[in-house]
């Protein structure tokens, strides 16, 4: 369906839920965080009807997010459940990959086209500072699951922090001219938490890139699934390197998403408050035509861009990134 703007709304980023076994500083607050009640959480049932119904206007892609996915029990049959209506052509998963070794191989099975993973250091001490609670070598386990899965192609998910050093470069080039596998730098946002300072400006990562690299990063085509990043590539490397720049160079002109929270909101933008509640009328008896209406008023609401900058600060956008389901 096309919004007011001429983009076309056929993807729906889902979070299954807000809890999760890490605590990123740049995603959660540092202070005692309550979770929602299992009762305000949609089910996987409620989930799947609204899958259908936004099927029907046009959604086509579903990724599921969080919170940490992977720590809601069943998500391996509710993602057979996505596959078998059989109207959602690409479905994705972003997790810090943490849980996954045990259960990558199911979940390819039951149809999860394609993961994320999110790295931001393989430095230990570095990697246990930035998420609070979480072990590199796990993460590291999971990305091995996931190639082995064959959910393919792997992606990772570097937020660009003050972690990154030139270590992490290296150990990214090398990744990336043995494997398949697309590494994304993405811009800090200011969501969420503030126990990071904010990493190097994207050029300068590309330029270190190439001097690690030894060769010039060259613009490359599509990586599948193909979204806000903008890749390039080194000559005869096997995977590629993506900038995602929503706050230098943002990509509000070309966004084709809505997210729907854990709780039942539809939210047009990650970055404005605004939201639809949705669960309160599916709970209530809604028809799917009425639910229909609210997926095209939530298209309506989305705004022509944000005008965050660098220079923003952390505005009140009222959730935190793990509320919202990054
Ligand atoms: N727990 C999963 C994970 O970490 O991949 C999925 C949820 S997490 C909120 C989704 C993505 O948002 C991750 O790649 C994470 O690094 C990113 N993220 C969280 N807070 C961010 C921030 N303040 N700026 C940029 N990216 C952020
Ligand atoms: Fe959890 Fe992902 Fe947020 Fe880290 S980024 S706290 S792993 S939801």
């Amino acid at each position: 369906m096309l919004d007011g703007f001429e983009r076309n709304i056929n993807y729906l980023r889902i979070s299954v839920t807000d809890r999760c076994n890490f605590r990123c500083v740049y995603c959660m607050p540092p202070q005692g965080k309550k979770w929602l009640e299992h009762a305000d959480i949609l089910t996987y049932e409620e989930l799947l009807r609204l899958i259908t119904v936004f099927s029907g206007e046009g959604v086509n892609k579903i990724r599921l997010t969080g919170g940490e996915p992977l720590v809601r029990k069943g998500l391996t049959e509710f993602i057979a459940a996505i596959k078998g209506l059989g109207r959602i052509r690409d479905i994705s998963l972003t997790t810090n990959g943490s849980l996954l070794p045990p259960l990558a191989a199911g979940l390819k099975a039951a149809g999860l086209d394609r993961v994320n993973i999110s790295l931001d250091t393989v430095n230990p001490a570095s990697f246990a500072r930035l998420t609070t609670c979480g072990r590199l070598e796990d993460t590291m386990k999971g990305i091995e699951s996931a190639m082995a899965a064959g959910l393919s192609p792997v992606k990772l998910n570097v937020v660009l922090t003050d972690a990154l050093s030139p270590r992490d470069l290296a150990y990214f080039v090398a990744l990336v001219y043995n494997h398949p596998i697309a590494v994304r730098f993405i811009e800090y946002m200011p969501i969420g938490g503030e126990g990071s300072n904010r990493g190097p400006d994207v050029e300068k990562v590309r330029r270190l890139l190439s001097e690690v690299g030894g060769a010039k990063l060259n613009p490359s085509g599509t990586v599948r699934g193909n979204g806000p990043a903008k890749y390039y590539q080194f000559p005869k490397a096997k995977g590629a390197f993506g900038f995602i720049t929503p706050i230098s160079d943002h990509f509000c002109s070309a966004c084709n998403r809505l997210r729907l929270t854990a709780d039942g909101k539809l939210r047009p933008c990650l970055l404005s408050k605004e939201e639809i509640d949705i669960k309160t009328p599916l709970r209530g008896g809604a028809s799917d035509r009425e639910l229909a209406r609210l997926f095209y008023a939530a298209v309506a609401a989305k705004p022509e861009g944000h005008t965050l900058c660098r220079a923003s600060g952390f505005p009140d956008f009222g959730r935190s990134m793990s509320q919202i389901g990054g």
